[in-house]
């Protein structure tokens, strides 16, 4: 249905989701989703969850130019910000975190304990790192999450019951945070799984995100919204395999080229070409243009139980 909502912010540039529904839904009355797309290479997402009476924003951009557009896109709804959501520790979801915090100063940080901690030791350092980078485009401080969300747990954002699911290392070494809502068949990803993007595969922890992704699959094939951290939204079962297939290729990729624990350049430069075959113009989810050859250098490090 075009509200006059969803007419204002499609002009804003936000792409609205459809959910499908459970019976006797309202229209207006209940969930709704845009997101907010950081296009291109180091392309990153963004979503708001749109309540009746409030909003929650989910993830806070790689630097502050993008976040601040987010602030503008919540602002533009005349909703209050009921809560900040925060998937994971990785600088492409947190570095532009603090202009989202700054601009809505009473609305509770989530997030979980291990992301908390791994903030806490280093948050300081990155910013410092993305400093470097970015310059003045990221700020000198990353926020620090004010409520912890617990595995399992049951909390309602934007009106929505959703439950708390707490993965293990996988895509970031101390794992992520999922929010499922079964009403609206509405999975929040994280980075469990991307579409189409070429993943970061640095964090050493592939392994363990292969078994999360096997776990997932039974818990939500069926899940017909999905919201990745990069890339479209998809029902979750086509995700979960095409991520699965993805890291399990290159693992075996990196396996026929591995000399004593590396892999020679010669040896990178067929993965890049095969990886580039069989996924063309998938854009990258950081910066770096020699992605795919740290990843090799990655997995081949944790293959070889460096
Ligand atoms: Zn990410």
């Amino acid at each position: 249905m075009l509200t006059r909502r969803r007419l204002g912010l499609a002009a804003a540039g936000l792409t609205f989701l459809p959910l499908s529904r459970a019976a006797g839904y309202t229209p207006g009355r209940g969930l709704e989703v845009a997101k907010y797309d950081r296009p291109g290479e180091g392309l990153v997402n963004s979503f708001l969850l749109i309540g009746p009476r409030s909003v929650v924003i989910i993830d806070g951009q790689r630097t502050l130019v993008e976040a601040r557009q987010v602030v503008a896109l919540a602002r533009g709804l005349d909703l209050p910000v009921e809560a900040i959501f925060l998937s994971h520790e990785h600088p492409d979801h947190c570095g532009g975190l603090k202009a989202i915090t700054d601009a809505f100063p009473e609305a509770p940080l989530l997030a979980s304990e291990p992301t908390r901690d791994w903030l806490a030791r280093n948050g300081a350092g990155m910013m410092a790192f993305m400093r470097s980078i970015f310059g003045d485009r990221a700020p000198d401080s990353v926020p620090m999450p004010t409520r912890v969300l617990r595995p399992n747990e049951r909390i309602t954002l934007a009106g929505t019951e959703f439950t708390v699911d707490q993965l293990g290392p996988c895509e970031a070494s101390e794992g992520m945070t999922m929010l499922y809502s079964e009403a609206d068949s509405l999975l929040v990803a994280a980075d469990l799984f991307g579409n189409r993007a070429t993943p970061w595969l640095l964090d050493g922890t592939t392994r363990g995100w292969i078994s999360e992704l096997e776990k997932a699959a039974p818990k939500y094939q069926g899940v017909r919204t999905a919201l990745p951290g990069h890339g479209a939204a998809a029902p979750a079962g086509v995700l979960i395999a095409e991520q699965l297939a993805y890291l399990r290729e290159f693992h075996a990729l990196v396996r026929a080229e591995m000399q004593g624990g590396v892999v020679p350049d010669a040896g990178k430069a067929r993965i890049r070409a095969a990886v580039m075959a069989r996924h063309p113009g998938a854009p990258r989810v950081a910066p770096q243009p020699n992605l795919i050859e740290l990843n090799v250098d990655a997995v081949a490090k944790e293959l070889s139980g460096g």
